[in-house]
C-alpha cells in the first residue's frame, strides 16, 4: 500500500487471478467532494490488454464455450448474489469517485445492475437459442452462438450499470469479456472481479483492466476481440466505430445526447416539477439522456422558469455521502472546468442568467462543484443549446408552434432521450412519434431496464437493456442437415 488507508487497486483481474500489472501507470484517484486521495489504481496498457484478451479467448475455447444457457444462468445468479452483498459499499465508493448522490448510486450502481443481471439470467434460461426449419433439400438448424470475445469500454457516470449492461448479456450469450472501465472510476470496477471470483465464474470469463485511451485503443485493435461494446462520448465512439469497421468487428455504441423536454401549453407544471430529478438534473446533469433543452411556449416561458428556479433554489449541494444532499460535485477538476466554460460562454453570449453562473457555488471551498445554472432565451442554434455539456446547465428555449417545437427538438446531431409534457395523451403520443430519438417519455423520463435503450444519429448504434440486449452478443449459424 502506498496510500495510508486508501484503496490499492494496482492489480488487474485476469484469468480469475489478481495479476500485477506489466505495463501500467499508477494513478491516484481523488474524492470528488473533498479532493482527498481515495486510492491508487493501475492504468494498464497494450501488454496488459493482450494478456486479458488471451485469457478471454482461452476461456471461450474451454468448458464455458460449451456451457448450456441453464448452467450460465446459475452462475449469473450466484454472481448477482455476490454483487448484492457488496451493494452498499459499492454504491458509496462510486459516489466518492464521481459525485453521484448516494440514493441514486444505490439504484444505479447496486440494485439496478443486480436486477439486470438476474433478468438476463432468466432470459438465458427461458429463451430458445435454436430453431429448425424445412429447406428445399432437407432441414436447416438455425442456431445462435456467442459472438466471441467482447471488449467492453465504459464511461464513469454510472460505472456499475454501464459495465453490467455489457457483462450480463455477454454472459447470457456465452461470450467472454474484457472490461476496460473509465480511469475516473477504476476503483469500483474491481468489485466486479471480487464478486465474480466469489461466485465461481470460470477463470477468464470476465477480465478487468483499468486504463485510459491507450488501453481502450489496444482493446479495440486487438485481433482476438470479436465485438466492442462501448459507452462514452460521441467523439470517442466515432474513433472506435472507425477502427472496428476497418477490422470488421461487431460494434455497439452508446454515445452522447442533447435531449429536449417539450412543455406544451396544456402541461401540468406540477408534473413537470416532479419530473425534474429524473428527466433534467439526474446525477447533476452527468447523464447521457439529460433533457437539458427545455422548449416552452413563447407566452408561458415565465411560468416554466419559475418552476425551474424554485427547483434549483431547493437543491442541497454537498458531499454525496450525506443523505440530505441532492446535488453532488462533478467527477473531476477537468470536467468541472469544461462545464464552467460552457456557462462562461452562455454568459458572454448575453443569455438571461436565471440561476447559477460560472462562479463557484458559495461556501464550497473543496470539491468539484458547479452552480446549477439556468439560461433563458437561448437560441436553439447556439453552442450552449447544441453541444453536450454533461453538467447542471439548462437552456430554456421559447417556441411559437407545436411544429416548431418538434423541429427544434430534432435539430441537433443527437437522438437519445426526449420528453413531452401535456395532459392530452394522444397529443403526447403524436409528438413523441415525431421526435427522432431512441427513447422518449410522456410526462416523465426514466430508463426502463426491461426495454431496449439506445440512440439514433450521433447518439449511437445498437441497443442495450431488455431481452433484446442479447441479440448483439449472438451470431447466427445455419446448419444444413
Ligand atoms: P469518453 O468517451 O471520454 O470515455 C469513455 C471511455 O472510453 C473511457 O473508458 C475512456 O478511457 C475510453 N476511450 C476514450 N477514447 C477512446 C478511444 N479512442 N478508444 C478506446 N477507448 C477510448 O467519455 P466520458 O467522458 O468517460 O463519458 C461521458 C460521455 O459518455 C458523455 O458523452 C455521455 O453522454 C456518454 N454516455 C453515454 C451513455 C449512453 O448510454 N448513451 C451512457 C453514459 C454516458
Amino acid at each position: 500500500m502506498s496510500l495510508a488507508g486508501g484503496l490499492d487497486r494496482r492489480h488487474s483481474f485476469i484469468n480469475g487471478q489478481w495479476q500485477a500489472s506489466v505495463d501500467a501507470e499508477l494513478v491516484t484517484i481523488e474524492e470528488a467532494a473533498t479532493e482527498r486521495p481515495l486510492g491508487v489504481a493501475a492504468m494498464g496498457g497494450p501488454a496488459e490488454i493482450d494478456r486479458a484478451v488471451g485469457a478471454a479467448r482461452a476461456a471461450l475455447a474451454g468448458p464455458w464455450g460449451r456451457s448450456t444457457p441453464r448452467e450460465r444462468a446459475a452462475v449469473m445468479r450466484r454472481f448477482a448474489d455476490s454483487l448484492e452483498r457488496r451493494g452498499e459499499s459499492t454504491a458509496r465508493l462510486v459516489s466518492q469517485q464521481n459525485g453521484t448522490i448516494t440514493p441514486l448510486s444505490r439504484i444505479s450502481n447496486a440494485a439496478g445492475p443486480v436486477a439486470f443481471l438476474r433478468a438476463m439470467a432468466e432470459v438465458a434460461q427461458t429463451r430458445s437459442f435454436e430453431t429448425c426449419r424445412t429447406s428445399t433439400k432437407g432441414r436447416t438448424i438455425v442456431r445462435q452462438e456467442p459472438v466471441g470475445v467482447v471488449g467492453a469500454i465504459t464511461a464513469w457516470n454510472y460505472p456499475q450499470l454501464l459495465a453490467m449492461s455489457k457483462i450480463a448479456p455477454a454472459l447470457a450469450a456465452g461470450c467472454t469479456l474484457v472490461l476496460k472501465p473509465a480511469p475516473e472510476t477504476a476503483l469500483d470496477a474491481y468489485v466486479l472481479g471480487e464478486a465474480a471470483e466469489e461466485a465461481g465464474l470460470p477463470p477468464g470469463v470476465i477480465n478487468i483492466v483499468a486504463g485510459g485511451v491507450r488501453a481502450g485503443e489496444a482493446l479495440v485493435a486487438h485481433p482476438d476481440v470479436d465485438k466492442i461494446a462501448f459507452t462514452g462520448s460521441t467523439a470517442a465512439g466515432r474513433a472506435i466505430g472507425e477502427a472496428a469497421g476497418r477490422a470488421l468487428k461487431r460494434v455497439s455504441l452508446e454515445l452522447g445526447g442533447k435531449s429536449a423536454a417539450i412543455v406544451l401549453p396544456d402541461a401540468d407544471l406540477d408534473v413537470f416539477a416532479k419530473s425534474l430529478d429524473d428527466a433534467v438534473f439526474k446525477n447533476g446533469g452527468q447523464t447521457c439522456t439529460t433533457n437539458s433543452r427545455i422548449l416552452v411556449p413563447r407566452g408561458q416561458a415565465q411560468e416554466v422558469l419559475d418552476v425551474l428556479a424554485a427547483y434549483v433554489d431547493d437543491l442541497v449541494l454537498g458531499d454525496p455521502l450525506d443523505e440530505a444532499v441532492t446535488l453532488g460535485p462533478m467527477v473531476s477538476d477537468q470536467h468541472r472546468e469544461r462545464v464552467r466554460n460552457y456557462i462562461r460562454l452562455g454568459e458572454s453570449e448575453g443569455f438571461q442568467l436565471v440561476r447559477g453562473g460560472s462562479k463557484a457555488p458559495e461556501g464550497m471551498t473543496h470539491g468539484w462543484f458547479v452552480s446549477p445554472t439556468i439560461f433563458a432565451g437561448v437560441p436553439n442554434g447556439s453552442r450552449v443549446a447544441q453541444e453536450e455539456i454533461f453538467g447542471p446547465v439548462i437552456s430554456v428555449i421559447p417556441y411559437g408552434s407545436e411544429d416548431e417545437a418538434v423541429r427544434m427538438a430534432n435539430d441537433t446531431p443527437f437522438g437519445l432521450g426526449g420528453v413531452v409534457f401535456t395532459q392530452d395523451h394522444e397529443r403526447g403520443l403524436d409528438i413523441v412519434s415525431r421526435m427522432r430519438s431512441g427513447t422518449v417519455g410522456i410526462n416523465y423520463y426514466s430508463l426502463d431496464m426491461g426495454s431496449p435503450f439506445g440512440g439514433v444519429k450521433a447518439s449511437g448504434i445498437g441497443r442495450e437493456f431488455g431481452p433484446e440486449a442479447l441479440d448483439h452478443y449472438l451470431e447466427y449459424k445455419s446448419i444444413y442437415v
